[in-house]
């Protein structure tokens, strides 16, 4: 019997958890470590790879996926606030944590006791980080930004060499890296992302002429990873390329990746409808024949955009079945009128594969009139992750439960309570 018990010592069938959801995200943590070993082995020994877990991993889950990313050689993480820093340190990871977003000076000391590596950007910054460094007796590793025209986050060369003579004065903070971001490295074109790098190398010369040295300096994420190896310099900073997707049908397919994200709910009825019954909010869709219905408990609130309404498809029974009418907050309708004995508590796939047919995050994107970063981050907490390693359900999170570890026992089934979940 497959029997598994949680980190709060219940045990449960992985067949018995998998049942009690409708709706269900499933994670793949050997695609993850799959990606990063692709992705080292493409960039070579001497590159760091710190992985971008911002937005809870893109949806799919900052911690397991912070560790997977650590089991498989990355050898720091990034993130883009400060609460996603210590989420991470909260559960242990040592890694050096590098957050690339804004943060206002009046948090510098959560930074510092959390030992999380700022991107600073202003003078008040370097101070209040300096001061908040002081009480702890070591050395704050800090990075500067270099803006080389995408108009975000950093500063010019110029700034840069006064902020960096204003990090060595205070002794207690110490220059470690120096970084941009490309604006169209997942283009065809990448002669503005090859500006961007030129900018980039020369403003490192001018301050190391001015004697301020990084021993980190880095400037590629996915695209660039992929696609630009002359930009990978110390370390590459991949987010997307970790879940198995590519930024854009330009970036070269050359370094495999695996998705590692599924989405899928259960039938929750089946019924026929006549010519000129309409279906779901507005009758945005009227029946012109007979037709066979299935309802499918996904909605927009559990990030499917409503955009997808008429328009989008789910496999059920290892076929496509087309939406029909509008998505509502929590589920939706689909045509399974082409398909033989759909019935109820059967599994539709959202994003993902069903026998031959795949509904890739790319189609579901493209429907949605966004990029696949968008699909993937959009998926809401209300949506249960189930991890699985090996096709092993190794890890689980829902609304009641943040990640919480399985681990596999021989043994009987025992009636449980898993965080607030009656399991049979
Ligand atoms: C989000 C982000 C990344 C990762 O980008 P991907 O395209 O997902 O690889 C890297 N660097 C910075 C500064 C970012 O904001």
């Amino acid at each position: 019997m497959d029997v598994v018990s949680s980190a709060a010592g219940v045990e449960f069938t992985s067949a018995s958890l998998l049942r009690s959801y409708a709706t269900w995200a499933e994670i793949d943590l050997s695609a993850v470590r799959q990606n990063v070993r692709a992705l080292k082995a493409h960039v070579g020994d001497g590159v760091l790879l710190a992985a971008v877990v911002k937005a809870n991993a893109y949806g799919h889950g900052a911690v397991p996926l912070a560790q997977a990313a650590l089991d498989a050689g990355a050898a720091r993480l990034a993130v883009a606030r400060i609460d996603e820093g210590i989420q991470l340190r909260n559960t242990g990871i040592m890694a050096p944590i590098l957050v690339l977003g804004y943060v206002p000076p009046v948090d510098m000391r959560r930074a510092v006791h959390y030992s999380l590596t700022l991107t600073v950007n202003s003078e008040q910054q370097v101070l209040s980080l300096a001061r908040a460094s002081v009480v702890r007796g070591v050395k704050t590793p800090v990075h500067l930004k270099l803006d080389t025209g995408m108009n975000r986050y950093g500063s010019s060369a110029t700034r840069l060499i006064k902020l960096a003579g204003a990090i060595e004065r205070t002794r207690t903070l110490e220059l470690e890296g120096l970084y941009t971001h490309f604006a169209c490295a997942d283009e065809e074109d990448k002669s503005w992302t090859s500006w961007q790098f030129e900018a980039f190398m020369s403003a490192r010369d001018r301050l190391a002429k001015s004697g301020f040295t990084f021993p980190l300096c880095h400037a590629a994420s996915s695209a660039a990873t992929i696609d630009l190896p002359e930009t990978h310099l110390d370390m590459v900073r991949p987010g997307l390329a970790l879940f198995g997707l590519y930024p854009s049908t330009d970036v070269s397919r050359d370094v495999h990746l695996q998705p590692a994200l599924v989405l899928k709910g259960r039938v929750g009825r089946v019924h026929d409808i006549g010519p000129g019954d309409g279906v779901s909010y507005g009758y945005t869709f009227v029946a012109a024949r007979r037709m066979k219905v299935a309802l499918i408990p996904v909605g927009y609130a559990d990030g499917l955009h409503r955009m997808l309404s008429n328009r989008a498809s789910v496999l059920i029974r290892g076929q496509r079945a087309k939406v029909v009418g509008r998505v509502c907050m929590d589920q939706l309708v689909v045509d399974v009128s082409p398909i033989d004995h759909v019935r109820v508590g059967d599994e539709a796939v959202v994003i993902g594969q069903q026998g031959e047919q795949r509904i890739e995050a790319e189609e579901v994107a493209e429907l949605s009139g966004t990029i696949v970063n968008e699909v993937c981050t959009r998926l809401s907490p209300r949506v249960p992750r189930l991890y699985f390693d090996d096709g092993q359900l190794c890890g689980y999170s829902d609304l009641n439960a943040s990640y919480s570890p399985i681990t596999r026992r021989g043994g009987g089934i025992r009636k449980g309570v898993a965080a607030g979940r009656i399991l049979p």
